[in-house]
């Protein structure tokens, strides 16, 4: 089954060196037993919330990983369900989040949680939508409005926390540097990142999604319940389990489970 990488970069010497140098220096019990000093805590526990689609279909989970797929703080997990359909989990807020190659979603909950939708086709909801538990967002595909890979239908789904402010529209002059942030100024890259706290990813690419903005926001998988499942991330990337909490049945990821109600 092929892999339903998102965010991947390709594999590059750096990326080779950083993955054999964790594997040499943490072996999987201080991975376990050391808290990631990237991760900052939650402002509130995490809220109950269902699966992004629809209860009673069988759905292929490519597993638990980071935004890049390589390194940084698992908070991501990858769904293919049978229909395609794409659903909030939970009420909030949706931001449009606009890139040169098109928009992805990410939903603004209660408490400060944000759950993030990339890879969508068909994008059915728009910018300041307010949604409600089970509203189709659009369909699993293999787009990549910011950058990144895919090479199977599926939806990144990602877990951030926010700073407890609104989101709000930028500061004139400051969009403009956004979308060669590398090549940004130093002011200007301060500038984006306060953007970037405070909710407004237009234009963040997909290299600084899945760095500064994973490590600032980001929160892992692991131990979430979802849909009545709760997931465990393994040692390596896409690895982990999810154990249905009402029967405690055992699926390894990736892999395929059926959600019934
Ligand atoms: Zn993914």
């Amino acid at each position: 089954m092929t892999k339903l990488r998102s965010w991947g970069t390709t594999t590059t010497a750096a990326a080779v060196l950083t993955l054999t140098a964790g594997v040499l220096l943490a072996g999987p019990a201080a991975a376990e037993s050391a808290p990631s000093p990237t991760v900052p805590s939650p402002a509130t526990a995490f809220p109950a919330m269902a699966f992004p689609f629809a209860l009673g279909q069988q759905v292929y989970s490519a597993g638990i990983h980071s935004d890049d797929g390589s390194d940084g703080v698992k908070n991501a997990i990858d769904f293919s369900p049978a229909d395609r359909t794409v659903r909030a989990p939970l009420a909030g807020t949706v931001h449009l989040q606009h890139c040169s190659g098109g928009d992805w979603v990410t939903i603004d909950h209660a408490g400060g949680w944000r759950t993030g939708y990339y890879h969508m086709e068909a994008i059915q909801v728009t910018d300041g939508e307010q949604v409600e538990a089970g509203a189709p967002l659009g369909s699993t595909g293999n787009a990549l409005p910011c950058g990144g890979s895919s090479t199977g239908a599926h939806v990144h789904f990602t877990l951030w926390t926010l700073p407890a402010a609104p989101a709000t529209a930028a500061a004139p002059g400051d969009r403009e540097a956004a979308p060669g942030d590398r090549e940004a100024a130093p002011r200007d890259r301060e500038a984006n990142d306060r953007e970037a706290a405070i909710g407004d990813w237009d234009n963040v690419s997909y290299a600084r999604l899945t760095s500064t903005v994973a490590a600032a926001y980001g929160q892992p998988v692991d131990g979430k319940e979802i849909g009545g499942w709760q997931f465990t991330a393994g040692a390596e990337q896409y690895d982990g389990t999810a154990t249905h909490l009402a029967d405690r049945q055992l699926v390894q990821l990736p892999g395929r489970f059926r959600d019934t109600p």
